[in-house]
């Protein structure tokens, strides 16, 4: 099975890839309305080589908002079903300027494919793609294979959870496989248990009925932009804990073991460091920089604005400031209570010369899968398979808002199973997926369907 495996995909390497690239080209923007008749032709796309890679039947189809991808190869309903869930949408590729080529116009360069979604998610869910061709071509199938492949996991699937709820029959399935994450590098290869919660609001600040001239005023009237900035800076305190009352209340404390596991995971401080440009490294006291992206739930500014922002030197007194604030959440706080917490509190600390009001975006709820679980069982044995090393557990930093949803509705559970590397550069310019990463993704994935089989 295996040799038949890797020759049939080394044959078809070239094409493994150009067909990924195509993906890359359509851009797929859920947050832009432009894009509107983008999200359809990549969906269309994505349909369209489920049937060409081997499924029995894939369709488009509608939800309030962008229309989701499904496709399905069923060879034995007594078989156990796999049901692989990925997202075809990007995020926005700006700033422009940042790029050395265009965002959806893909390039190779020393073995890595530079473009949006190249490792989130076209090139990661298309590995899964591809898979199912290895095995439908060399007639090794060991499960049944779903596919649920969304249009809006950037902007925080607000229409799946309805979609999944409606068509619980057709998406049943004895686990969820998920490649939207990283592990931590080719030689130590690793394996997600966890994704952060989310919490998103965003709060506006209004000072006077119009901008001010700053002579005139300035020094007698509120700054918003001042106000602002005061009340972001009041969130954490000088050992960068959250202050916000009750934020640390329902977290549930890393086991001294897990800590420990964590500790084994390779990591050098001076490489973080050197390859974000930064002097040090900054965070809550007392825990390391692996806890604090894992088990830590954090406070983010992620854009502010008001005032003049143009050319030369403009002297204002805005009448307005926006800030747009995030929290990663860990087990078991909950993202309706945080958001709440958060919305609360910009109007609590808000001093009466100013109005504040704030609102909230997307949020979504932490996710752990258990490592004695059947699934993550199989996914440690099909790394170890192709990498030769057992991968390492760790707690993803990221969110993927759905996992919680997908988990209450079909009552199974998720394995991570994510062949990016953390400088990928996610959501940043330049984003690139290895051509390594890719095709040891393609190799990997049917050993799960394999062992997951057996388990
Ligand atoms: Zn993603």
């Amino acid at each position: 099975m295996q040799t038949a495996w890797k020759e049939y995909q080394e044959k078809n390497q070239q094409r493994f890839l150009d067909e990924m690239l195509e993906l890359l080209r359509i851009p797929s923007i859920s947050a832009k309305s432009e894009c509107k008749d983008d999200m359809r032709k990549c969906a269309e796309m994505v349909k369209q080589r489920l049937l060409d890679s081997g499924a029995d039947k894939a369709e488009v189809m509608e939800t309030e908002g962008h229309p989701v991808v499904y496709g399905e190869k069923i060879i034995d309903p007594s078989k156990p079903t796999v049901l692989v869930y990925g997202h075809y949408d990007v995020q926005p590729p700006e700033p422009l300027e940042l790029w050395h080529s265009g965002p959806f116009d893909p390039v190779i360069k020393d073995g890595k494919v530079y473009a949006r979604g190249s490792a989130d998610d076209k090139g990661q869910f298309y590995m899964h793609v591809k898979a199912l061709e290895t095995m439908v071509k060399t007639n090794t199938m060991a499960t049944n294979i779903k596919f649920l492949i969304e249009g809006e996991e950037e902007v925080g699937s607000p229409n799946l959870g309805k979609f999944v709820s409606q068509h619980k029959e057709k998406l049943k399935a004895d686990v969820i496989l998920i490649s939207d994450s990283s592990m931590i590098s080719m030689e130590n290869p690793s394996l997600d248990i966890g994704v952060r919660g989310l919490s998103y609001i965003e709060v506006e600040v209004t000072g006077a009925n119009r901008d001010l001239h700053s002579g005139t005023y300035g020094g007698a009237v509120a700054n918003p932009i001042i106000i602002l900035a005061k009340m972001i800076a009041s969130l954490h305190d000088e050992n960068n804990h959250v202050t916000i009352p009750g934020f640390y209340d329902d977290v549930v404390n890393a086991s001294k073991e897990e800590r420990e596991l964590m500790a084994k995971a390779p990591y050098n401080e001076q490489e973080y460091k050197d390859e974000l440009g930064i002097k040090e490294t900054w965070g809550e006291k007392g825990f390391t920089t692996g806890e604090r992206t894992g088990i830590r739930p954090t406070i983010e500014v992620n854009g502010i604005w008001g005032g003049y922002l143009g050319e030369g030197a403009k002297t204002v007194l805005p009448s307005k400031a926006t800030a747009k604030i995030s929290a990663r959440l860990v087990p078991n706080q909950s993202s309706r209570k945080i958001t709440d917490m958060l919305l609360e509190h910009f109007k609590k600390i808000a001093p009466p010369s100013v109005k504040v009001e704030a609102f909230e975006h997307h949020g979504g709820e932490p996710y752990m899968t258990p490592i004695d679980s059947k699934g993550y069982k199989a996914a440690a044995k099909a790394v170890q398979t192709t990498f030769g090393k057992e991968p390492i557990p760790v707690r993803g930093g990221g969110s993927i808002p759905i996992c919680s949803i997908l988990e209450k509705e079909l009552g199974i559970k998720i394995v991570f199973m994510g062949f990016g590397l953390d400088n990928d550069n996610l959501h940043s310019p330049n984003e690139k997926y290895n051509l390594e990463n890719y095709y040891k993704g393609i190799e990997t994935i049917p050993y799960f369907h394999k062992f997951f089989a057996q388990e």
